[in-house]
């Protein structure tokens, strides 16, 4: 597929930054365009992929943000980029859309700006093109407290009725309790370019010679086209170098494979399923699925990839599970990519939704008894002294 990506806040542009990172290590070739949207100057200084004429500083002249971010207040993030849309409008100038199959905006949902603004720019992409738009939002962890999960959950509502589909990533299921927050994110940002990319990615080769069951980006679309929430697992295998040619050499070529390459693939992608997903869910709630299977093609039994497919449409209690090929001659392991598309069963959302009405009650209610007790506090018991003026 080839994308325009967005990233939208801190955590939006950090993510987008590593997928750009991840395709230039990997020779992929994904974002057509890259674009970072932030309401702090500072934080849009930091990327190392996205080219500096493709950063853009929103809510410099907005009288709460002037440059330095929202405070994590999302509708403060909502108000500076309806004000300042023209500019958002502006940066899709040279963005030729008939080189891209969809856009991805990227935002994490805790904060102020992707959660708040995320949602502003998405709105602006659906009135500019027919291509689909996607959303990558990051949910934060308990851990983080009431006004993230407030945030978050309010900023998912709209997330989630704006794009055409929203893959979601977990913060909490994907903490490491040994490392610092920052420590801790880049290894999380790493995780998810590296799934994302994988799949999105998939059969966008440059050679001419595209493989037969080669993934299709209509497929992925296709996939993705339920709308709702997804999730995404994945499972890498290193490969030792030989054995993949030793079976193609065996086999004169490895159209079938031998039973040992078919139940690796399996396995491989019964991994995938079965570890830790973006988003933890439960598999049979799953609209549509789509198992992309990337490596080295003389790696590819195809026997492994049916029964594998197989597999996963029991599992995931759906007959709408796609199955495809992305051929990476030099890739040094194989890797299988799922996509549970329009997952409904997610703990994990229902309890960031209880913790943000826990959050709201306790903000109403400070707000309700804040000016009482400053007065209290500044009274002396009996009310015998006055104010100087
Ligand atoms: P914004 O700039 O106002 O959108 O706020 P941030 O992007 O800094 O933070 C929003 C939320 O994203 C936080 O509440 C965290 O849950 C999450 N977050 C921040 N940085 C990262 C990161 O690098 N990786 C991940 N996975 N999550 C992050």
């Amino acid at each position: 597929m080839k994308l325009a990506t967005i990233g939208v806040g801190n955590a939006g542009t950090k993510i987008l930054d590593r997928m750009l990172e991840f395709e230039e290590e990997t020779g992929r070739n994904l974002c057509r365009h890259a674009l970072a949207i932030n309401t702090a100057r500072t934080d849009l200084a930091k990327p190392d992929y996205i080219p500096e004429n493709r950063r853009v500083l929103i809510g410099d002249t907005h009288q709460e943000s002037k440059g330095h971010g929202v405070g994590g207040d999302v509708d403060v993030g909502a108000d500076v980029a309806q004000t300042d849309i023209e500019e958002i409008r502006r940066a899709f100038d040279d963005v030729e859309i008939h080189d891209v199959d969809a856009l991805l905006v990227s935002a994490g949902l805790g904060g102020g700006t992707g959660s708040g603004a995320g949602p502003v720019v998405i709105d602006e992409l659906q009135k500019m093109y027919d291509e689909p738009v996607y959303g990558l939002g990051v949910l934060p962890g308990e851990y983080e407290g009431g006004r993230p999960a407030l945030n978050a959950a309010r900023s998912l509502q709209s997330f989630v009725t704006k794009v055409d589909n929203f893959i979601a990533f977990d913060n909490d299921a994907w903490r490491a309790r040994d490392q610092t927050i920052e420590e801790g994110y880049d290894e999380m940002n790493q995780e998810l370019a590296t799934r994302i990319v994988t799949l999105l990615a998939a059969g966008e080769q440059d050679e001419t010679d595209i493989a037969e069951n080669a993934m299709d980006s209509s497929d992925i679309m296709r996939t993705l086209d339920t709308g709702g929430v997804s999730s995404i697992g994945y499972a890498a295998s290193a490969l030792d170098g030989q054995e993949g040619l030793l079976n193609k050499f065996r086999n004169g070529e490895n159209v079938e494979g031998d039973a040992s390459d078919a139940a690796k693939i399996k396995g491989l992608v019964r991994r995938a399923v079965n570890s830790r997903l973006t988003l933890p869910c439960e598999v049979s709630s799953a609209d549509r699925a789509l198992i992309v299977l990337s490596g080295p093609p003389e790696h590819f039994a195809r026997k492994g990839v049916e029964s594998a497919r197989q597999w996963l449409e029991q599992e995931a209690d759906t007959v709408e599970v796609l199955a495809g090929d992305d051929p990476r001659q030099n890739a040094t392991q194989l890797a299988a990519v799922v996509l549970l598309s329009n997952v409904t069963d997610t703990p994990r959302i229902d309890e960031i939704q209880d913790q943000a009405v826990d959050a709201q009650n306790k903000i109403q209610a400070q707000e309700e008894v804040r000016d009482e007790e400053i007065a209290e506090l500044i009274t002396d018991d009996d009310d015998e002294l006055d104010p100087v003026v």
